[in-house]
């Protein structure tokens, strides 16, 4: 089995872009905030500030009892953009990039001689060479070089940063016990849960399961034959999705069966349905909602719109449809939405504005922060009234846990 990926990762990404940009930042302890707030949170941290204990997701008035002097920046997700684009055209120069994996990770398939390690090696060293003289030298990346994506990037993991670490598919699975379960992109803490409850709590365990028994774990064949070839370095294309919506309903509870309630109660909807969108890649340009009452008929409403990705937009365009809709007065008891016409991405046209490209990528980095952040979550805050003129903030509050593996 070949060396068939190499995996780029660059390390403290954010972080690492307000030192390039700002040379006062270099050597220093930086975070990175969503919004200059003491209840606000970490959503990067510098090396000098990770060396602190300062992590993504750790809380402003946290950062700066662990760490005083550190420097808090606000986040810049057009910038960080920016700089992503070059990145992926100074990878592109060593090696053709596969697939974009996120606003700081990228794959790239090695072909016929690349696929050996001292070549493999080579490149890589001039992936790292040609980021650092063209995009800036603050910019480092882990590199790894694996049998499929999936193990290219759990071995860019293993040492960070600026790390090249190579997983032999010849040496697996031995070369994989080392790690935690919850090394693997994928498993969550939801998946752990199920993993405990049947006693498996090392990776060597996860690998010495039958395709059957991994099937009853993780409660689904469709996985289990994922999970149990990419263990074994085999290159599995993506599970292709035939899903033409996404919905999701909710039963008021009583507290909230008024218009406010069902108003709330349907942002949350909005906030899942769309990252549910983007981490099954797809883009939507039909939108739905609708509100069954106690005491009266339903309302409903649906707009086409241009493609699009990002929770904010769907918000705005949801706000708009809820304060034209007549029905007032009346007990909701259930509110559903649904996001029609999908596209997978890579047939999707973005939008040719920049505000919105700039928001899709703002919500990639949130549905990031909300992947790696296990208490909290973050979400758009203060929005409503206020569409015009509010500048995009994001605040952090208590909802559920979205775990996008395995659902
Ligand atoms: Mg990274």
């Amino acid at each position: 089995m070949p060396l068939r990926y190499l995996f780029v990762d660059m390390n403290a990404y954010f972080a690492s872009v307000e030192q390039q940009d700002f040379p006062h930042l270099r050597g220093k302890p930086v975070g990175v905030v969503p919004v200059v707030a003491e209840t606000s949170s970490c959503i990067a941290a510098s090396y000098e500030a990770k060396a602190m204990g300062v992590r993504t997701g750790t809380p402003v008035w946290e950062a700066r009892k662990l760490c005083p002097g550190i420097a808090l920046v606000l986040a810049r997700p057009e910038r960080y953009c920016q700089v992503h684009t070059k990145i992926v055209k100074a990878v592109g120069r060593c090696v053709p990039v596969t697939k974009v994996m996120s606003v700081d990770e990228m794959a790239c398939q090695l072909m016929g001689d690349e696929r050996k390690p001292e070549n493999a090696t080579r490149i890589a060293l001039a992936i790292k060479r040609e980021i650092k003289a063209t995009v800036g030298d603050t910019l480092r990346c882990s590199i790894g070089v694996g049998p499929n994506i999936m193990l290219a990037k759990v071995a860019g993991d293993m040492k960070k940063p600026d790390g090249l670490t190579f997983l032999y598919p010849e040496d697996l699975p031995q070369n994989l016990h080392a790690l935690k379960l919850d090394d693997f992109p994928g498993i969550g803490s939801q998946m752990l849960k199920r993993f405990q409850r049947y006693g498996i709590t090392k990776t060597e365990q996860l690998t010495e399961l039958s395709m059957r028994s991994l099937a009853v774990v993780c409660g689904s064949k469709v996985h289990a034959a994922r999970w149990h070839g990419l263990l074994k370095g085999e290159d599995i294309p993506d599970a292709p999705t035939r899903r033409r919506t996404v919905s999701h309903s909710h039963i008021l509870a009583p507290e909230l069966r008024t218009d406010l309630g069902a108003r709330g109660v349907m942002v949350r909807l909005i906030h899942k349905a769309a990252a549910r969108l983007r981490t099954i890649e797809h883009w939507t340009d039909a939108f739905s909602v609708s509100v069954s009452y106690l005491d009266g008929p339903g309302w409903s409403a649906t707009v086409r719109m241009p493609s699009c990705q990002d929770t904010l937009n769907l918000l705005l365009i949801f706000s708009k449809l809820w304060d034209e809709k007549e029905v007032r007065g009346r007990t909701p008891l259930k509110v559903a939405m649904c996001l029609a016409g999908l596209t997978p991405s890579r047939c999707a046209t973005p939008s040719l504005f920049e505000q919105d490209r700039q928001l899709t990528v703002l919500s990639h980095v949130m549905d990031q922060v909300n992947r790696k952040f296990g208490k909290n979550a973050i979400h758009f805050g203060t929005l409503f009234g206020a569409e015009d003129t509010a500048p995009v903030r994001v605040s952090f509050n208590n909802i559920p846990k979205f775990n996008p593996a395995f659902t």
